[in-house]
């Protein structure tokens, strides 16, 4: 038995973090963990703007503007780790260094292989933190070894959003683990990164590392994954939006995956799928605050007093209505409503219908020129922009009368657009102008659990 300790860029943003981060792994040694670590933070946003600069033929100014994020890296080896070990390290920084300037020259000069050249660069931010994650466990007395997730990660080729090949990534990590684990020796992974089957580097989109440590987690059968982030677990809402947000104790899987999907940032979306595939609880802890418990996701359905237990909201949406007569009593009309859309590779959100039309939302409008004129052929199109979704999620929600009134009464001045409920029980989802989300936030919460408390006063 073990556990998977993910920790994501904010837990290992300065030297005292990764001292944080190795006591808090060094106090669940006994548990067998393996360490997934994201790149430092800000290292991600750093390195993917370097490969933009490149592209615009500027690949010298791409290459300066990585030195101070270089720098970081080494100045914490400097303040950890003993001064050999951090010579050493302060090398492979070096080396990383030379390799990225030579890809982003490589972008300059061929910007059609930019993709797989941007997985090549950024993968570097994740190599470099599991390196030195590894060093300083190792500096603090506890057995560690860097492992390159690409030798456990397997995917397609759909670089920088790269799907996982299940039963060769499963084969591959528990090859590449277990034999560290039987032997007491933590194994740290840099999350995000993966390699197809040809060993081209791949990335599994934004927000990765989460998924990497439960695809590790399904392929070890480990009895928990831990995320630990910058807050205590999933709050009631987004804390940037709802400072007064607090933490929800449990949630079951399917809360999780549409809080997830629908914005709370907290969790890649796809995190989710491997731990509910192997039946694996996941506990998202606050690596500022290790003691307290965070948020248990879990097989269990509970139904809450108040019902709801989150919001979560997304913004950047735009709503494609397609109106057609066609529509009436024929067969066929949906599927070659959605083949448009497979066939650009554009994932829809929020699907309604009426006997004439539908309407569905998207958060990636970057192949909707393409689409719409597809669409134009089924009927008549209508495009809106600038809207935001809004998801309240909660077991027992569809059978609670009330909850979709109180939403409206709430933000009875704001216009509701493509509302749908009854896909999944637990979730009623709806999108608005994006200029008045927050504020429709912070009433939907102020309405459905801060009023609530101070009644219990
Ligand atoms: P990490 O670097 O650890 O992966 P992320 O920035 O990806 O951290 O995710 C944590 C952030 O998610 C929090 O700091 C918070 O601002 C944001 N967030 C959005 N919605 C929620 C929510 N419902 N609960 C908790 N955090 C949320
Ligand atoms: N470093 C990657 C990102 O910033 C992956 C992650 O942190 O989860 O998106
Ligand atoms: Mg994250």
């Amino acid at each position: 038995m073990s556990i998977v300790m993910k920790f994501g860029g904010t837990s290992v943003a300065d030297a005292a973090a990764f001292e944080n981060v190795a006591r808090i792994v060094g106090a669940q040694r006994e548990a067998s963990p393996v360490a997934v670590v994201s790149a430092m933070n800000g290292v991600t946003d750093g390195l993917l703007t370097s490969t933009t600069t490149a592209s615009e033929r500027n690949a010298r100014e791409a290459i300066a503007s990585l030195q101070t994020l270089f720098d970081r890296h080494k100045r914490v080896a400097k303040e950890l780790l003993a001064a050999a070990e951090a010579e050493k390290f302060s090398e492979r920084v070096d080396n990383a260094a030379a390799h990225v300037s030579e890809l982003l020259r490589n972008i300059e000069e061929s910007p059609s292989e930019f993709s797989p050249l941007q997985d090549a660069i950024v993968s570097n931010g994740e190599t470099l933190s599991s390196t030195l994650l590894a060093e300083v466990l190792k500096q603090q007395g506890i057995a560690a070894r860097q492992v390159d997730a690409r030798r456990c990660i397997v995917t397609d080729e759909q670089f920088t959003s790269a799907s996982p090949l299940i039963e060769q990534t499963f084969f591959a990590t528990k090859n590449e683990l277990r034999p560290l684990l039987e032997n007491k020796i933590v194994p740290v992974l840099g999350g995000f990164i993966a390699a197809t089957a040809t060993g081209a580097t791949t990335t599994l989109g934004r927000g990765g590392s989460d998924y990497t440590a439960a695809l590790i987690g399904a392929a070890l059968e480990t009895h928990e994954i831990q995320i630990w982030t910058d807050v205590t677990g999933v709050l009631t809402a987004d804390p940037r939006v709802v400072p007064e947000a607090q933490t929800v104790e449990r949630l079951s899987y399917g809360e999780a995956a549409e809080l997830a999907y629908f914005g709370a940032k907290v969790l890649h979306p796809k995190t989710i799928q491997p731990a509910i595939e192997s039946c694996i609880p996941v506990r998202i802890c606050n690596s500022h605050a290790p003691h307290e418990r965070g948020t248990l996701v879990g097989p269990q359905t509970e139904t809450t007093p108040r019902t709801l237990k989150a919001i979560a909201h997304k913004t950047g949406v735009t709503t494609v209505q397609i109106t057609s007569a066609r529509m009436l009593g024929a067969y066929g009309f949906l599927r070659a409503l959605f083949e448009v859309f497979e066939r650009h590779r554009t994932v829809v959100d929020v699907v309604t219908t009426s006997e004439v039309s539908v309407s569905l939302s998207l958060d990636d409008d970057s192949t909707l020129p393409e689409i719409v004129e597809e669409l134009m052929k089924l009927g008549t199109v209508g495009i809106e922009k600038g809207l935001a979704i809004i998801c309240v999620v909660g077991e027992g929600l569809q059978g609670k009368p009330g909850i979709a009134a109180k939403v409206f009464s709430t933000i009875s001045d704001i216009n509701v657009t493509l509302i749908s409920q009854g896909a999944s029980r637990i979730n009623f989802t709806f999108a608005i102008e994006e200029a008045r989300v927050n504020e429709a936030v912070r009433r939907l919460h102020e309405a459905f659990f801060t009023a609530k408390d101070r009644a219990a006063d």
